[in-house]
């Protein structure tokens, strides 16, 4: 069988475009195809035009020098030394209508005596409420730390599994701690579907994938089918499941039952003369309609803020939530100067995720067939290109 492309990646998030950038530097053929109209998933730095460029994240928006994987690619794409400092700015709490410290909320005594098991502690196979109610103590977690986690992966975060939050990774010292770029996090995707080696196609649908020993053939609507040696999903689990080729029943059993959190992220921006609040890097809220607000303050700009505020499902709609987040920001919302709505979703993980994904490489072993994306070790940007970079490795040698 003759192949069209050596390698095709559903899903132009940074887990796809990592498993492409990482095929196409062994010198294959890669084709990329993202059923949205845009590229970068969860890295969507949302610039206005009508504000000068203005842009403020609704999606990722730090990178640490720990992100091997990621620096790896920006260092092949000549990026590295375009990254930019994040300021050092702090989060506060939003409680019971208040700014607050997040100092407020930690019962000192009780972390002092806790502290110590950090360092004995097993994370493995323990949920997030369990072990570090342990390390930092239970009346900690119960008013300040599951807040704060469930700020960070944006749904509760009690049951989530400890050990898919915060890996720990060598830090590059040549390179800033936290960074991002002079225009935003966008940056990544957009010069990595730029390179040679790789096409990018947007607005696909993929109907159905066919395997056979040769590779495999991808049926799409209203285009000819495109055949391939090699294949990689690189998209959420409900849609990894839905594309996965007939004979893959074990893989598809297993993928099934992993969730999806969705929910709403409102951007707003305003003019500095219009805010009367002292810079920070966001909110962890307490017990409010959103889990948290990430503001762009870590690198400000002569005349506009922004803000990212991530709601919870369900609890309030469109015009509630500007309400709502101009209250928080102690603004009119006729005072806004831009906005826009964004529908974000971030894995569920539960307990036995690391053996459910054991069982995954089990049934994909031997096989063309890669999965990545964030839903392997944790969240972030680094875990999912870990995930890539390995995926990556199997299918195509080390
Ligand atoms: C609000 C928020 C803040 C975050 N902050 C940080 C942070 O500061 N630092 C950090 O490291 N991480 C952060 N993360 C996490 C990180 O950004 C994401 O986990 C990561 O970018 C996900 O990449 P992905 O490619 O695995 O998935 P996604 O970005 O979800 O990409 C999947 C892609 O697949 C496409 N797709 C879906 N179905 C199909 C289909 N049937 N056919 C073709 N394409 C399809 C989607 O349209 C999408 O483009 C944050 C995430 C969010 C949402």
């Amino acid at each position: 069988m003759t192949t069209d492309f050596d390698h095709i990646v559903i899903g132009a998030g940074i887990s796809g475009l990592g498993a492409a950038h990482f095929s196409a530097r062994r010198g294959l053929s890669t084709l990329v195809l993202e059923s949205s109209e845009r590229i970068g998933g969860c890295l969507n730095s949302q610039r206005f035009d009508t504000l000068g460029g203005f842009w403020t994240e609704a999606g990722g928006h730090t990178c640490f020098n720990s992100y091997g994987n990621l620096l790896s690619i920006l260092d092949d794409l000549g990026l590295t030394a375009q990254v930019q400092p994040k300021v050092k700015v702090g989060y506060s709490l939003w409680k019971d209508g208040k700014r607050r410290s997040v100092a407020s909320a930690l019962h000192l005594f009780e972390a002092a005596r806790s502290i110590p098991r950090i360092f004995s502690a097993p994370k493995i196979g323990r949920s997030v409420a369990d072990y570090y109610g342990s390390v930092l103590g239970r009346r900690n977690y119960r008013d300040l730390l599951r807040y704060a986690f469930q700020a960070v992966i944006c749904q509760p975060a009690d049951d989530y599994p400890a050990e898919a939050l915060f890996r720990r990774k060598p830090r590059r010292k040549d390179v800033i701690k936290a960074f991002t770029f002079a225009d935003g996090l966008s940056t990544i995707p957009a010069a990595i579907a730029a390179q040679p080696g790789i096409e990018v196609r947007t607005s696909q649908r993929i109907t159905a994938i066919e395997a056979d020993a040769a590779g495999f053939r991808v049926l799409l609507e209203g285009a000819d089918p495109i055949i391939c040696g090699a294949l990689t999903l690189a998209v959420p689990p409900n849609a990894a499941a839905a594309l996965l080729p007939p004979e893959y029943t074990d893989a598809r059993a297993l993928i099934g039952g992993i969730g999806m959190a969705e929910f709403a992220t409102l951007v707003l921006v305003f003019r500095n003369t219009d805010l009367d609040l002292p810079p920070l890097a966001g909110l962890i809220a307490i017990e409010d309609a959103f889990y948290s607000s990430v503001s762009r303050d870590f690198l400000p700009d002569p005349s506009y803020r922004g803000f990212a505020f991530h709601f919870r499902p369900g609890v309030l709609d469109a015009a509630a939530q500007v309400e709502r987040a101009c209250a928080v920001l102690g603004v009119a919302p006729s005072r806004i100067a831009a906005q826009s709505l964004v529908h974000n979703r971030l894995p569920a993980l539960r307990y036995g995720h690391t053996d459910l994904v054991r069982q995954l490489d089990a049934a994909l072993a031997g096989t063309r067939l890669g999965v990545t994306g964030n839903w392997f070790l944790g969240v972030s940007i680094e875990d999912a290109l870990t995930r890539s970079r390995s995926e990556s490795d199997r299918l195509f040698g080390p």
